[in-house]
């Protein structure tokens, strides 16, 4: 549905240069030839809007913008659209660097608690330690407490017991209080608590859950988001450890928080011929881009994050939210359908999402009477902390931090980059 659109022409006097209307060459790709544009002038039309301030560009399919660019990496709050939990964005992650590397005893506590639920699987253990820490020992800071010796087998029985505990709990409350869920987690617990060696996995363990809960979709993905928050193996916590008693203050508080941060997913990858563009763009935590690398989206999800579908569309419904209310600006009221088009077409429908096309966004509005929105503001300048290209390489903690440059220089600003 092509709305309405754009009926007025422009004053003769507007013009655009014909480079910035061209289409991407690079674009072709799977989900492009899937669903190809069906106007090829929908971006001079939208450029002309945006730049001579008229408004009403609901139908444009997109800009070839930037990762940078991505808007949804500004929002707060934002579920990662593969794993579920909530996203740290740029801002958020200079706060909690700045307060945890300087706060002690209680106040520094209360800094993690806050913040638990975002810190990634591996990084959880760690930070819940340093928590309690700070509880014991009220006058030491960050690097003091982390220097104490800390035992990642230790750690990371204790966090997949916590983890079995909550996903125990879920499916009592969904199963009632004697299920095969339970009595399986009951199981898989004593492993633990005996210390088997190589007794108990995390992707073992999340197959047969996926199996165990098979016969009922919706209860099997509240189940496995529960269980998805175990750390991701023992060998990645050493890890986190290592970097963290190698660290300063600052160094650490990044280090615990470097997986959590908001990166863009190309929906298909980059490397396969992936656009730069917001119609193949998602975001998505450090710790699952980073994990993804360029491999196949069902093979990966499956097997990591199993309740990825129900992900996704926590994720589509909270954006929805975003843009009905106006905090992404106009040129995204059709990144709900791209969305859908490109995840389906990358997961071979294996994710079905359910989503709002421009029509419905602006019925929403409507119906709550709020106003159409404008195009964002140009910013100023470079948020400092935002990192290169799915950032997902995780720096080391002996560097000097919040050193990151701004992209070579080059300002962003919220015009689209379109360059060939
Ligand atoms: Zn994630």
């Amino acid at each position: 549905m092509k709305i309405n659109a754009i009926t007025m022409a422009a004053p003769a006097t507007f013009s655009v240069p014909k480079k910035a209307v061209e289409k991407n060459p690079q674009v072709t790709n799977p989900i492009e030839n899937r669903f190809p544009k069906q106007q090829t002038n929908d971006g001079s039309k939208a450029i002309m809007n945006y730049f001579f301030g008229m408004q009403n560009v609901p139908s444009f399919k997109g800009y070839p913008c930037s990762t940078g660019e991505f808007v949804v990496k500004q929002i707060d709050n934002v579920p990662c659209a593969c794993c579920g939990a909530e996203m740290m964005n740029s801002k958020e992650q200079n706060e909690f660097v700045a307060k945890a590397s300087k706060a002690k005893g209680e106040e520094l506590a209360n800094i993690f608690a806050e913040n638990l639920h975002k810190i990634r699987r591996n990084e959880r253990p760690v930070a819940r330690e340093l928590m309690e820490r700070a509880t014991k020992y009220p006058n030491q800071k960050l690097s003091d407490l982390a220097d104490k010796d800390m035992d990642s087998r230790k750690l990371y029985n204790k966090e997949n017991l916590i983890v079995l505990n909550n996903v125990d709990k879920k499916a009592q409350e969904l199963y009632g209080e004697k299920n095969k869920v339970s009595k399986f987690v009951q199981s898989q617990k004593s492993l633990i608590e005996k210390n088997v060696r190589n007794g108990f996995g995390r992707g073992t363990f999340l197959a047969n859950l996926k199996k165990l809960t098979a016969d009922d979709q919706e209860k099997s993905q509240k189940v496995l988001t529960e269980a998805i928050e175990l750390p991701l193996n023992e060998n990645g916590v050493a890890k986190v450890i290592q970097k963290v008693q190698a660290s300063d203050s600052v160094g650490i508080a990044r280090r615990l928080i470097a997986t959590a941060v908001m990166t863009t997913e190309h929906i298909h990858p980059k490397s396969q011929g992936g656009p730069n563009n917001t119609e193949n763009y998602m975001g998505e935590c450090a710790e699952c881009n980073n994990n993804r690398g360029s491999e196949n989206l069902n093979q990966y999800w499956q097997s990591t994050y199993p309740n990825m579908p129900s992900a996704t569309q926590k994720y589509a419904d909270y954006i929805s939210e975003q843009i009905i209310t106006g905090k992404m600006g106009t040129r995204y009221d059709d990144y709900m359908v791209d969305l859908e088009k490109a995840v389906e077409s990358e997961s071979k429908d294996a994710i079905d999402l359910k989503v709002l096309n421009p029509e419905e966004i602006d019925k929403a509005r409507k119906e709550r009477g709020l106003p159409d929105p404008k195009p964002l503001p140009v910013k100023p300048k470079p948020e400092k902390s935002e990192t290169k290209k799915d950032e997902t390489k995780i720096s080391g903690s002996k560097k000097p931090q919040g050193s990151k440059k701004p992209h070579g220089g080059k300002k962003p600003t919220r015009r689209p980059n379109i360059k060939k």
